[in-house]
């Protein structure tokens, strides 16, 4: 299929709302970004990439490395993940403690950051420098040798991730971090702070298209199983607290970050990212959302 007439549609269609939302400003860093860009990358089942606008744009990818770190901490632990993170939406904001505090310091899910600051716990006690063990699983797998975390965006987050250090605190006092809480949350900012551009990420999601084998050195980076694992938990707790609503509207697994990508797979069909930096209040594009919905209509294909 040829997707790129879609997605040409899609940005004309989206023009009038492209800009509309705001920016995440809670890391001053990137409030620094246009609201008006807009880019849409689709990498096919037979590799082939389909792309429109700002698709070759590098941006923050914020959240959705906790995709990747979920990736790496199953490679370490497999399904010992799950003694110390939950599996179930959240429905609070990805930033809330209240359920930290209610259920023992074990995050819902690895979406949200608590839980995301376990997967990065579980690569602090694997690699000493951890943030570039991510960077250097994510190279070859998005084709970008070059591809760093941006230090400015970092650095920013760092200086100003109150909620986090309480988050890491409190699982801390709970027993579910092993590190130094200072050593997670450099980790955890550095790899939130990656850039890559809706191509790249495109790239590096097509072993989800695939059963958890990627298809371009058919390196297998998780067996079938956790791969449909990684998948389920992508359509329900995915993006925050909005995850029902978004599949209700695009019906894809999906994980989206404040930088405004959002990354999502049609198992045996297709990956597909967008971005649009503007948000919508539980912290995901408001354009990007839109575009995919938008393209699950205009294709018939999700997997519903
Ligand atoms: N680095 C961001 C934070 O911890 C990531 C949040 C997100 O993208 N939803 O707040």
């Amino acid at each position: 299929m040829d997707y790129t007439p879609v997605l040409q549609q899609i940005e004309h269609e989206l023009k009038p709302v492209i800009g509309q939302g705001r920016v995440a400003s809670y890391i001053p860093e990137l409030a620094k970004v246009s609201p008006h860009h807009f880019g849409m990358a689709v990498v096919a089942i037979d590799g082939s990439l389909h792309t429109v606008g700002d698709a070759h744009v590098p941006f923050s990818i914020q959240s959705i490395s906790k995709l990747f770190t979920l990736v790496m901490a199953l490679q370490l632990e497999g399904e010992r993940v799950w003694d110390r993170v939950g599996r179930e939406p959240s429905g609070t904001p990805f930033n809330s403690l209240i359920q930290l505090e209610a259920e023992s310091g074990k995050p819902r899910n690895p979406f949200i950051n608590p839980g995301a600051l376990v997967c990065t716990d579980i690569l602090c006690t694997r690699y000493a420098v951890p943030e570039n063990a991510v960077v250097e699983f994510l190279r070859p797998l998005s084709g970008n040798k070059a591809m760093h975390y941006n230090r400015a965006v970092a650095a920013s987050e760092r200086r100003t991730s109150h909620r986090n250090a309480a988050m890491a605190h409190l699982m801390k006092a709970f027993g579910n971090l092993a590190n130094d809480v200072d050593e997670v949350l450099d980790a955890y900012c550095r790899h939130c702070a990656i850039e890559m551009s809706c191509v790249e990420l495109a790239h590096a999601a097509r072993f989800l298209v695939h059963g958890g084998t990627h298809p371009g050195d058919h390196a297998a980076i998780l067996g079938t199983s956790l791969a449909k694992r990684i998948n389920a938990l992508m359509l329900t707790c995915g993006t925050y607290d909005a995850a029902g609503d978004f599949a209700f509207r695009v019906g894809l697994p999906a994980k989206s970050g404040v930088g405004g990508g959002i990354l999502a797979v049609m198992p045996g069909q297709y990956a597909v990212c967008v971005w649009s930096p503007a948000l919508e209040p539980s912290g995901n594009s408001l354009a990007g959302s839109l575009a995919l919905e938008r393209f699950t209509t205009l294709t018939g294909q999700s997997i519903f």
